[in-house]
Order: structure tokens, then sequence, then C-alpha cells
């Protein structure tokens, strides 16, 4: 698993334990290349979910992205991990239980956003304006990089 901190390949698992009541499986993982840790999440995958883009193209539902977006709006928030982790497998399991398979990006960027609006107001604001360029750009990695971490330019 690749460190999301410096990029480096080789990370190691310190623990593995059952969480969300079994339905998953989390592990802290460590990066010796810089020290950083981080949480990843084996869980089953009920439905193969596909994301109609504004432009129409299709792409493959990626959690893994949902969350990063989400992470890098919660930086440094007063906000337990716990509870951003709660959060992004309510809106996974929203998308999911839509009953459909096909879900567009924006259906997507308004349940994150309203979702974000009732936990943080500052998290939401930061996902809020970058999300109005995410749908001119129709880019989900675009989307993602431009959500910096604060204190990579900005002052707070
Ligand atoms: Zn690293």
């Amino acid at each position: 698993m690749r460190c999301p901190f410096c990029g480096n390949v080789d990370t190691q698992v310190k623990d593995s334990r059952p969480a969300e009541d079994h339905v998953a499986i989390r592990r802290r993982r460590f990066c010796p290349a810089c020290g950083g840790r981080f949480t990843t999440y084996e869980r089953v995958q009920l439905r193969d979910l596909v994301v109609i883009k504004t432009s129409g193209k299709r792409e493959d539902f990626d959690r893994d992205k949902l969350e990063r977006s989400i992470r890098i709006a919660m930086q440094k928030r007063p906000v337990e991990p716990e509870r951003i982790d709660q959060m992004i497998s309510g809106i996974v399991r929203r998308l999911e239980s839509m009953g459909e398979t096909d879900i567009s990006s924006k259906v997507i960027g308004e349940i994150v956003m309203e979702t974000l609006a009732r936990i943080d107001t500052v998290g939401y604001v930061r996902f809020a304006s970058v999300y109005k360029n995410f749908q001119e750009a129709d880019d989900f990695d675009k989307f993602v990089s431009e959500l910096r971490p604060p204190g990579a330019g900005d002052a707070e």
C-alpha cells in the first residue's frame, strides 16, 4: 500500500483488527520512509457502482478517491478520525442503497456536501469551494489535487 504522504510503496502493517461490527478489517500502517501513519480498511464490496460524469463518461466508483477528498477537506479539523470513517461509510452505504448501479458525479458531490455541512462547516466550505471547479473540470483526480491541506499556501 502506497504511503499517502510521501508515495513510498513499502509500508508496514502494524495492527489489524475487525471494525464496524466485523464488516471491515482495519489496518494501521506505518511508512518507514517518512514516519507517516495511516489506516486502511478491507471490506466486502456488494455492488459495483459506476460514476457517470457530467460529460457522460463512465468510471468505476472509487471509495479511496472519495475518502481522500474528504480527509483532505477535514484535515486538522477537530473531528475524531472514527467519526470521519463513519461518515464515509455512511455516504457509501447511501450510494449503494440508492437502487441504481449508475450514479452521477453530481449526486455524489451533493451527498458529500450535505453530509459535511452537518459535521463541520470548515470542511464543508473547503470541499464545496473546490467542488464548483470540479463540476467544470469533470475530473475527480484534478478535484482531489486541488483540495490542498491547510497550510500549503493559504494561512489559516
Ligand atoms: Zn511515507
